[in-house]
Formats: C-alpha cells, sequence, structure tokens
C-alpha cells in the first residue's frame, strides 16, 4: 500500500512526498478512505499512530475540492478541537505540511497567551481552526469566531478532554455548531463516558482501531 492508491490529489501527495512518507499507517490506510467518502469516524489510537495525518489529509483534500463552489469570503468549514496547546500546534503544522501546496489557511488557538494575534489571525481568514476548548469558548462569546459554516468537526484525544475537565466546555461547543455536518471522534481508550458522547454526536460511524 502507498499513498498512490488512496486516490489523492497531487498537490498532497507532493507535500506528503516532501515529509518523506511513502507508506501509510494502519490508522491512515483505513481512515482516509471512510474520511474521503464523508462518513463519521470513531477512531480508537493513541497518539504516535500517524493519527493527526489520517485526519488532516482528507479533510484537506475535501475543503480544496469543494473551494470552487465557495464563492463568499473564507470561512471556518473545519474544527479540530484538542485537549493541549502542544497538540493543538503539532497538528497546525501538520495541517502546514501536508497543505502546503493547497489553498487552505488554518489557525491555532490556546488559552493562556494573549488573545491579539489569534484574534488577528482569525479576522485574516481561515478554513481550517484547531483549538483547545477554553479559549474556543471565549472567542466565540466575544463573537470572533463563527462556525455557521462548520462542515466537519473533529474530537481529538476525547478521553483526555474527560480527564482533564474539558467535556463541558466540548459538549457547550457542540451545542454551537450545525448539527449537518461530518464528524471525526479521536480517543485512546473509550471509558463509558466518551462512549456516550460518541453514541450522542456521531450518525451511522465507520469504527477504526489500531
Ligand atoms: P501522530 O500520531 O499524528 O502524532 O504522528 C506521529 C509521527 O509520525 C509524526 O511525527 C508524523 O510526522 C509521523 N508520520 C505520520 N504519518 C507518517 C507516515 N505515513 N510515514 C512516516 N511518518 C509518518
Amino acid at each position: 500500500m502507498s499513498f498512490e492508491n488512496l486516490n489523492l490529489i497531487e498537490p498532497i501527495l507532493k507535500a506528503l512526498k516532501t515529509e518523506g512518507y511513502t507508506t501509510p499507517t494502519p490508522i491512515q490506510e483505513q481512515s482516509i478512505p471512510i474520511i474521503l467518502e464523508r462518513k463519521d469516524l470513531l477512531g480508537c489510537a493513541q497518539t504516535g499512530t500517524g493519527k493527526t495525518a489520517a485526519f488532516a489529509i482528507p479533510i484537506l483534500q475535501i475543503l480544496e475540492g469543494g473551494k470552487i463552489y465557495d464563492k463568499g469570503p473564507r470561512a471556518i468549514k473545519c474544527l479540530i478541537l484538542t485537549p493541549t496547546r502542544e497538540l493543538a500546534i503539532q497538528i497546525g503544522e501538520s495541517f502546514a505540511a501536508y497543505g502546503r501546496h493547497t489553498g487552505m489557511k488554518h489557525a491555532v488557538i490556546f488559552g493562556g497567551v494573549s488573545q491579539g494575534s489569534q484574534v488577528s489571525a482569525l479576522k485574516s481568514g481561515v478554513d481550517i481552526l484547531i483549538a483547545t476548548p477554553g479559549r474556543l469558548l471565549d472567542l466565540i462569546n466575544q463573537k470572533f469566531v463563527h462556525l455557521h459554516y462548520l462542515k466537519i468537526f473533529v474530537l481529538d484525544e476525547a478521553d483526555r478532554m474527560l480527564d482533564m475537565g474539558f467535556i463541558h466546555d466540548v459538549k457547550k461547543i457542540i451545542t454551537k455548531i450545525p448539527q449537518k455536518r461530518q464528524t471525526l471522534f479521536f480517543s485512546a481508550t473509550m471509558p463509558d463516558e466518551i462512549q456516550k458522547l460518541a453514541n450522542t454526536i456521531l450518525v451511522n460511524p465507520e469504527k477504526v482501531e489500531v
């Protein structure tokens, strides 16, 4: 199996070559076709399995493919919620790397720093927003973030959201995004509360376990 067999567009294949990736990891091989078919996904995978590329690559491809229909101003079409600043920054770097030959723009927002530069990035217009829950809620409440045009929602490390006490914020955010969307849900473990959350926010999900 190579990335060439996954029906990826040339701008993404070229970026993967630059990264030195030749073979998809198991989670990538299984998840990329499901996501490209626009299905919901429940992925049980730890960090280090190539999970980030497993969602970033197909998301970039879907959004890049949709851009010709999208004549309005740039709006957030994909939201990725992740529990920590470090993960948010890493995910941002992945989107920058795999999306370098696409026209997609992203921003990363997290707490513990002043919001000024994050607000400027949002004002300049982004397609993809990577966020930790607390800061995102702050910026939604201040009307710096609008999620009406969201098409894809990714919940990354759901079990850690629970451990870190963010699950209430996560649920609040979910009430503020469109119901008609594609949802990708990743968790290393599936405690009851996380399984329940998955059951309420996913529609006929395909399950991938690595
Ligand atoms: P992640 O599980 O998303 O944190 O990724 C773990 C590491 O694997 C990251 O440093 C990626 O750059 C790298 N990686 C992801 N997919 C591949 C691949 N198909 N080939 C080689 N390295 C990869």
